[in-house]
């Protein structure tokens, strides 16, 4: 028999060698087998485990010490105050990818404005946006059937109207043209040491990676997006934070005006966009 106290104690040692943030761990995947708050774990530290939430339990944590994120084996991430089920065939949402959402809700566009998010993994993105602005209509596509499934069960547990559709890029889209085209593209260049270290090793490489350094991607989209754009309608791109230089040639050949590249909370540049201006 072992009580809560007792699980937190030892799978903490368990997993110190394999985790910087063991405790927080520990509790979320406790937490997690005995569909119970952390609040409570503090609470009952002397509840003694099941049998079944004690195997549960020990599975989660063995695969946490082989390095699975926390968020695929417990299934979510959240983002933007909101929860998105996530698996192995998404991206997990990153804190830094709300710059993204932030600055897409400071545009002063139409209310009814017309959006579309290329590569939307989870859908993280035009959920939280149309979680913000509800009359905006909008449109989500990814290469990945599967990402499309669990993106639109995202839409239909926070009962968020999105269209998704599985799409390369604008291949699916037709006699359409948007306000604001949004984007965080693969663009970790293949041989970017960090893709054999932590949570990566376990994300779709199809959501990380790109050819030519990492810019193959985001150079597609620049050269295709200003048929998809409404006059003064915007292209914006999350990208590495030593990518801002060369995405915003790549704009600036494909013919968009105010380019501009803005930083994260590290301060380091992590989005850039751009207008398409019609004379
Ligand atoms: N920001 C992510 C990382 O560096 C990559 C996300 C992406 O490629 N779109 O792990």
């Amino acid at each position: 028999m072992l009580t809560v106290k007792q699980a937190q104690q030892q799978n903490t040692q368990k997993l110190l060698p394999f985790s910087d943030t063991a405790r927080m761990d520990v509790d979320i995947l406790l937490g997690f087998c005995l569909d119970k708050t952390r609040v409570w774990l503090i609470t009952w530290p002397e509840v003694a485990l099941t049998a079944q939430q004690l195997a549960d339990f020990m599975r989660c944590v063995e695969r946490r010490i082989e390095g699975e994120p926390i968020a695929y084996i417990v299934g979510e991430q959240e983002f933007w105050s909101l929860p998105f089920k996530v698996n192995a065939h998404t991206l997990i949402p990153r804190p830094e990818t709300e710059l993204l959402v932030e600055l897409a809700l400071e545009r002063k566009l139409l209310p009814d404005a017309s959006v579309l998010d290329l590569g939307t993994g989870s859908g993280a993105i035009p959920l939280a946006l149309k979680s913000e602005r509800p009359l905006w209509q909008v449109k989500a596509l990814d290469l990945s059937q599967e990402a499309v499934d669990v993106a639109r069960a995202n839409g239909v547990a926070l009962s968020l109207d999105v269209d998704f559709v599985a799409s390369d890029w604008f291949s699916m889209v037709h006699n359409e043209t948007f306000d604001l085209i949004i984007s965080n593209p693969p663009y970790i260049d293949p041989q970017d040491a960090h893709l054999s270290q932590g949570d990566v090793r376990f994300e779709p490489d199809s959501a990380l990676v790109a050819d030519e350094g990492g810019y193959g991607d985001i150079r597609r989209i620049c050269e295709a997006a200003m048929g998809y754009l409404r006059p003064d309608g915007v292209l914006m791109f999350e990208h590495g934070f030593e990518q801002g230089e060369g995405v915003r040639s790549i704009l600036s050949k494909n013919g968009f005006q105010g380019i501009e590249t803005i930083n994260d909370l590290a301060g380091l540049e992590r989005v850039t966009l751009g207008c398409r201006v019609v004379k």
